[in-house]
């Protein structure tokens, strides 16, 4: 861990050491060269206010540890699948590559159709999107028995199930990725700084250079980009960019059970709903734990369960009448109402167990309440875009590029992109820097590209 005496001058400074900001100092670091020697030398720091990577929403504990890649995501177009199919591909060469057996599991993913309008709607999926995913196939409920026996347990034979399920299920520790990203971004650059324990305090523009104040000291750069969650919004606003925009924090909170399911069973989503059903899966960290979640519960925090972040959320437009107009809206187009009254509901003592436990028993017909726990002081917190001239929940990636800057407020889906972000986000300081640096296709396409997977 470094310490900043005085003012340092960097290239680059990325603001945060989650996923997004990790995974855009290595493709940085690896894939960005100089135009006049070839060499990989830009001075770039990341600055990251905890004590080490991914101790936000990129922990193991606080998201659900899901490679998506869009084929088994039904809430998802088949466009949009396939764009985070090529993220999902260059994640998943690079944690292979890795040979860490903490970094990754390799399982199964399925979504599962429970009723005859959710069969339906899966079987007309498959057709669609089988085509475009080799790994995805349709499973009736014998096939189901065999690969989650407990699914099928109890269920009442006369109801119609089947799953679409792919042999491409990866469970990732996020926190575990982050850091291998680090360390193989300082191996290939000698001039990336890592400091720990550094906030940027504020950001200002003077004198064509950003200047960032932290509590150790002051930092200038000639691109700066912030990977810094909910954070990255305000810092934009702070220099004029998405002034008209205000974020919904959404809490995800998981319940653990026993062993119960051998790898990813997603829910179907909810036709017009903007937030995605429950599953259960086995815990990366722990396999022989099964996790339920993430509950959909609105919170005025910046970060879970740091209530001083309530602070810094008062100072988002959304906390205005226009932005309470838009929360309005939002909750009665899109009837979230019962939703999130529901959610709320499962994080209270005793009876929200209970209440859960009826969509658990959607996946595992046999769970009781005596097998569900609610997981305490874990669950993160998605930043989800309101756009306050529309007043319309604006879902997916909100990344805002302005003069030499870039703002990441909400990856998506978050951190199974998170190379191919890192990629969009480092040809864009590419041209940021007018020819003085270039991109190298081809060694990124040879390492992390399609080419590479089909080669396997
Ligand atoms: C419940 C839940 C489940 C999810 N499940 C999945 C899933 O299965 N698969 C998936 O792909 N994605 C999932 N996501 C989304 C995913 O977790 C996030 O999109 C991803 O972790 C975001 O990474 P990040 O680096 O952008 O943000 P973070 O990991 O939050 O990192 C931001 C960093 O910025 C730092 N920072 C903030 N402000 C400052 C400052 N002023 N100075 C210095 N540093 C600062 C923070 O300390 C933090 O380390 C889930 C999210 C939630 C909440």
């Amino acid at each position: 861990m470094k310490k900043a005496e005085e003012s340092k001058v960097f290239d680059v400074i990325i603001v945060g050491g989650g996923v997004t900001g990790t995974a855009l100092a290595y493709v940085l670091s690896a894939y960005v060269k100089s135009s006049a020697d070839h060499s990989t030398g830009k001075k770039i720091a990341l600055l990251e206010k905890n004590s080490g990577a991914a101790e936000v929403n990129s922990h193991p504990l606080n998201n659900a540890q899901t490679s998506h890649d869009g084929g088994t995501e039904t809430n998802y177009g088949l466009a949009h699948a396939l764009e985070v199919k090529v993220g999902a591909v260059a994640l998943r060469c690079y944690v292979e590559a890795r040979k860490d057996k903490g970094l990754f599991k390799k399982t199964h993913r399925m979504v599962l159709a429970v009723g005859a309008g959710e069969v339906k709607r899966v079987k007309n999926r498959f057709e669609k999107f089988s085509p475009y995913y080799e790994d995805i196939r349709l499973i009736g409920p014998e096939e189901l028995a065999t690969l989650e026996p407990m699914v099928m347990k109890g269920r009442n034979p006369d109801e119609p199930v089947c799953a679409m399920v792919s042999s491409e299920g990866y469970a990732v520790d996020y926190k575990k990725l982050s850091e291998s990203l680090l360390d193989d971004a300082k191996m290939v650059n000698k001039n990336l700084d890592v400091f720990f324990n550094v906030k940027v305090q504020s950001v200002r523009r003077e004198g064509g250079v950003y200047v960032l104040e932290t509590n150790d000291g002051v930092f200038v750069a000639e691109a700066i980009v912030f990977a810094a969650g909910s954070y990255s919004l305000l810092f934009a606003q702070e220099l004029g960019y998405g002034l008209n925009l205000g974020l919904l924090l959404v809490a995800g909170d998981f319940f653990s059970a026993p062993e119960l399911v051998n790898g990813k069973v997603y829910r179907v989503q909810v036709e017009g709903r903007p937030f995605a059903e429950i599953h259960a899966d086995p815990d990366v960290l722990n396999q022989r734990v099964t996790r339920f979640g993430p509950t959909t519960k609105p919170l005025p925090l910046m970060e879970r369960h740091h209530y001083e972040t309530f602070f810094d959320f008062i100072r988002l437009p959304i906390v205005s009448l226009r932005g309470a107009w838009c929360l309005a809206k939002i909750i009665c187009k899109n009837n979230l109402f019962g939703y999130v009254f529901r959610n709320m509901v499962y994080s209270l003592p005793v009876v929200g167990k209970f209440f859960f436990l009826r969509e658990a028993r959607v996946i595992i017909p046999t769970i009781r309440y005596a097998d569900l726990k609610i997981r305490k002081g874990v669950g993160g917190i998605r930043p989800q875009i309101v756009n306050l001239d529309t007043g319309e929940l604006e879902m997916g990636d909100k990344t805002i590029v302005g003069e030499n800057c870039i703002f990441n407020t909400t990856p998506s889906p978050g951190a199974s992109v998170c190379i191919r972000n890192g990629k969009r986000d480092a040809e864009q300081i590419v041209k940021f820097f007018r020819g003085k640096y270039y991109f190298d296709y081809e060694t990124f396409e040879k390492d992390l590209g399609t080419r590479k997977k089909e080669e396997k």
